[in-house]
């Protein structure tokens, strides 16, 4: 059995569980977060979230793409959200690959995209260009609190950009 035939019949078989009537759709503690679509990253066990608490925007790298301040538009626009959270991590696929050897890949299937792969070498520089592009996106109304995080999935620990891992765990 494929994957969809078995999604569909175990969302079928807990409906109740997954209903939320009356939830409202504009998140509770009014943040965003921007994640890269790493299987390694929970962000809901990570972050302390539940359900109805945040948007969650996720994509290979967890870049700041066009289409990513598309959705944390309408995130703070039409849903009220007013803080964001972008959460990078180490072992990212994009780390180290090729942005040419991508497009030649798809070149040789005739497309030739608009869009770029988003490699990266340096996980903090991609991180802070981010939270700057992010900072001067006049398409969003709240940026005062615009907050990155590298998340570490050998480890488990998760520090803020610009901090050690083991800073905030440190004896005063
Ligand atoms: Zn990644």
């Amino acid at each position: 059995m494929g994957n969809a035939e078995q999604m569909l019949s175990f969302a079928a078989s807990r409906a109740p569980e997954l209903a939320a009537p009356g939830l409202s759709p504009r998140p509770r503690r009014k943040v965003a977060v921007l994640a890269c679509m790493d299987t390694r990253i929970d962000l809901f066990a990570m972050l302390g979230l539940q359900r109805g608490d945040a948007h969650i925007i996720r994509n290979a790298g967890g870049l700041v793409t066009d289409d990513a301040i598309r959705s944390l538009s309408v995130s703070q626009r039409l849903l009220g959200t007013e803080e964001i959270v972008v959460v990078m991590h180490e072992n990212c696929g994009l780390k180290g690959a090729s942005e040419d050897r991508f497009a030649a890949l798809l070149v040789e299937d005739g497309v030739l995209p608009q869009w770029r792969l988003g490699a990266f070498d340096d996980l903090e520089g991609t991180l802070r260009h981010s939270l700057e592009r992010l900072r001067a996106c006049r398409e969003l109304p709240h940026r005062e609190h615009i907050r990155g995080f590298i998340f570490d999935p050998e480890t488990g620990a998760l520090r803020e950009l610009g901090v050690a891992a083991h800073a905030a765990a440190r004896e005063p």
